[in-house]
């Protein structure tokens, strides 16, 4: 793997493609998370000496030019504050005022471009505007893994045109060392804990994980729809009816694997989707009509926390009930903590994928991990055993 680790940019000026889509309200960061995951890459290239254009994407505007909207205006000075650096920001949707402030750029400089889906070609993976990103410096490095799974101008297309002078950023890097280290080198027993709404989702995750681990755990919404194909009862909880042969065969896949399998035993039910609902806590497969399934019970939970407390390496995707609401919580933070003493004993534990990394940060989670990655979208489709264009465009 090309990493800036292995290369000195003095006197470079080098074009960043970064993931700063953070999370704004009334124009204010409400977390800057991503940001500060870019600083390791941003300073080195500063401290080898090079001139440093970042670029990024922000939400999902038209992509007909400049909205104030969508301006990576609040990034640009939350930038200079943590960099304690002026940032050249000039606030055009790619006009001559970028193109000359990029030439004027001296060593030790930052600069961020505008919006970069200001501009319809780049999420169409236009060549013409990644050879104009390309113009702009003299070379590319990734550091968007959040961005990694796109094909689009300034994620993979752009890399062509710096077929000597292409690398992975420290993130990036990090994310893909770990990615790696899950998939093919983990240590034994290496358990999945696959949770979240939808089986639909996460069919291929499943599908790639069969013969790479030893437990499977499957919690959350899409719980029921196994338990539904194997001819239990599940009231009102969320089923996709559409999915109920692919559950079997997946079901049928991991027993011929032989990997262990944990389904809920037990659940507990509300008679209405609030965390005010009436309560109680029943068979998985003896869900009455009018309640739905919200979290796992007490059982499944001393069952899971048995087979964790074996396992040398665990992968967390999705929650195990609504975590959202306090009232059904509880199974996501007793299994999150779980997870936290396989780390405490030595083993190695990562959470990513969806909306997994929100369900940690809520329930206070993110000490006990080893590894929480910042892809959602990126990770779950680096699991499905897919090639990211992001990562391979730098090779
Ligand atoms: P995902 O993004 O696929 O990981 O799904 C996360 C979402 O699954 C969260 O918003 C949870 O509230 C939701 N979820 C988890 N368990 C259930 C459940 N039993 N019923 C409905 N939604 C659930």
């Amino acid at each position: 793997m090309k990493t800036i680790e292995q290369a000195d940019f003095k006197g470079k000026k080098v074009l960043v493609r970064c993931d700063f889509n953070v999370p704004l309200k009334n124009g204010t960061i409400t977390d800057d998370t991503r940001i500060r995951e870019c600083m390791p890459t941003i300073r080195k290239l500063l401290s080898d000496g090079a001139a440093v254009i970042l670029m990024s994407h922000l939400g999902r505007p038209a992509g007909t030019g400049y909205e104030a909207e969508y301006s990576l205006s609040p990034v640009a000075k939350h930038l200079e504050k943590l960099l304690e650096l002026p940032v050249v920001f000039p606030g055009d949707a790619f006009t001559e005022a970028t193109e000359n402030a990029a030439k004027a750029l001296q060593p030790g400089q930052v600069m961020l471009l505008e919006n970069l889906r200001f501009i319809k070609g780049e999420t169409k993976g236009d060549e013409n505007f990644a050879r104009y990103l390309a113009s702009l410096g003299d070379t590319y490095v990734n550091d968007a893994f959040g961005a990694a799974h796109r094909s689009h101008s300034s994620t993979a297309v752009i890399a062509s045109f710096f077929p000597q002078s292409k690398y992975f950023g420290l993130l990036m890097a990090h994310e893909i060392e770990n990615l790696e280290k899950l998939l093919h080198h983990a240590e034994h027993p290496f358990t999945a804990v696959i949770g979240g709404a939808k089986v639909s989702s996460k069919i291929d995750v499943l599908k790639n994980l069969a013969d790479k681990v030893d437990n499977l755990i499957i919690g959350g919404g899409m719980a029921y729809t196994f338990v539904k194909a194997t001819g239990g009862s599940v009231g009102n909880s969320l089923v996709e009816d559409d999915k109920l042969d692919t559950a079997r065969e997946i079901l049928e896949e991991f027993k011929k694997k032989g990997v262990r399998l944990l389904l809920p035993s037990d659940t507990v039910c509300a008679d209405r989707f609030d965390n005010d609902a009436q309560r109680k806590t029943v068979p998985t497969d003896a869900i009455p009509d009018g309640w739905m399934g919200m979290d796992i019970g007490k059982d499944s939970i001393a069952a899971c926390q048995e087979v964790l407390n074996e396992s040398r390496s665990v992968l967390w995707n999705g929650p195990l009930g609504v975590f959202e609401m306090e009232n059904f919580s509880n199974g996501t933070l007793q299994i999150g903590r779980c997870i936290g003493k396989v780390t405490e004993r030595g083993g190695y534990t990562a959470v990513g994928g969806g909306d997994s990394v929100a369900a940690v940060n809520r329930l206070g989670l993110t000490q006990g991990i080893s590894y929480i990655s910042t892809g959602g979208g990126a990770m779950l489709e680096y699991l499905e055993g897919k090639k990211l264009p992001g990562v391979e465009a730098i090779g």
